[in-house]
């Protein structure tokens, strides 16, 4: 059967009383050249072990299937289990696990059923979940690369540097860990049901050293967030109000001990600034 033919997978769902559910992010591809492209781009070796978070019917893991030692796939949405016993059926190297993958322990599922091997990410991912998904799999510490198609914009974000408008909490934090490329687009046509916006595929190299020294990563996180969470106010009134253990004087000394204007807003600083800037603002106990 082929799982990217859109009359054959309607066909496929109907025999099993599928319909198709918003909430869960379900929009299936249906276009033959996009899952190859995806795990061209995660760049799988026959003996890597790859985690994929919801499988749908099984196209894209059908093709990490093919190129990988094994695979791991946790899908939330249980009425997909006798879709993919049978979609899944020739490959005796995949696991599929019926779980939230948000609220999965990822590295202990790994380490069942994908052994000792390097780990991969490579998943479309559900884009009502993307964001803790990614911050989880960025966190985990465990995986060489995720490759995961998102909402364009949010690889935008995700890849987005200083001064621009898509640059916010969230690229630093993907940035922190891990060197993201943007690789390619993918139309609302070639997904069943179609979404309304861009979908596009994202490679983020995961760090195996922090980019830049900081006393505490939670007190550099607290700093990211709170100059973020105010986008208008200077960084001052920003991180004074995010953080009340914080004065807008000791911010105003730091950013100029930085060479840094008072008037300065978060959007402009770099990761490494704001590195400098949570080096010279921590004392133990402030957060
Ligand atoms: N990989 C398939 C493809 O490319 O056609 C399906 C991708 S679809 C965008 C997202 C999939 O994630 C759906 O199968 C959905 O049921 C599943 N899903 C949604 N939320 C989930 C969660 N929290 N944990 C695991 N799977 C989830």
């Amino acid at each position: 059967m082929d799982l990217t033919d859109h009359r054959q997978v309607t066909a496929l769902l109907e025999r099993h009383g599928f319909r198709f559910s918003k909430s869960l992010g379900q929009n299936f591809l249906t276009a033959a050249w996009v899952p190859g492209r995806i795990a061209d781009e995660a760049g799988l070796a026959p003996d890597d072990g790859v985690l994929e978070i919801g499988p749908g019917v099984g196209c894209l893991t059908a093709e990490l299937a093919r190129r990988a030692g094994r695979v791991l796939s946790l899908e939330l949405d249980e009425r997909l289990r006798g879709v993919l016993g049978e979609t899944l059926a020739g490959f005796d190297n995949v696991s599929v696990v019926f779980t939230d993958a948000v609220k999965a322990d990822l590295a202990a599922l790994c380490r069942e059923h994908l052994g000792d091997r390097p780990w991969k990410v490579c998943a479309n991912l559900p884009y009502n979940v993307t964001t803790p998904l990614l911050t989880a799999l960025l966190k985990a510490g465990c995986f060489q690369s995720i490759t995961v198609m998102v909402q364009k914009e949010v690889a935008e974000r995700i890849c987005a540097g200083p001064g621009t408008g898509e640059y916010g909490a969230f690229s630093l934090l993907a940035q922190w860990y891990a060197e993201p490329r943007l690789c390619f687009e993918v139309p609302p046509h070639c997904f069943v049901p179609q979404p309304k916006v861009t979908s596009a595929v994202l490679r983020l190299d995961v760090r195996g050293t922090p980019p830049a020294e900081v006393p505490d990563e939670g007190f550099f996180f607290a700093v990211v967030r709170a100059a973020f969470n105010q986008r208008r106010k200077t960084l001052p009134n920003a991180v004074s109000a995010g953080i009340p253990g914080l004065r807008r004087p000791e911010i105003e000394a730091a950013l100029d001990a930085l060479g840094l204007s008072p008037a300065v807003r978060g959007e402009t600083l770099s990761l490494a600034q704001f590195a400098a800037l949570s080096r010279l603002l921590y004392s133990p106990g402030i957060n």
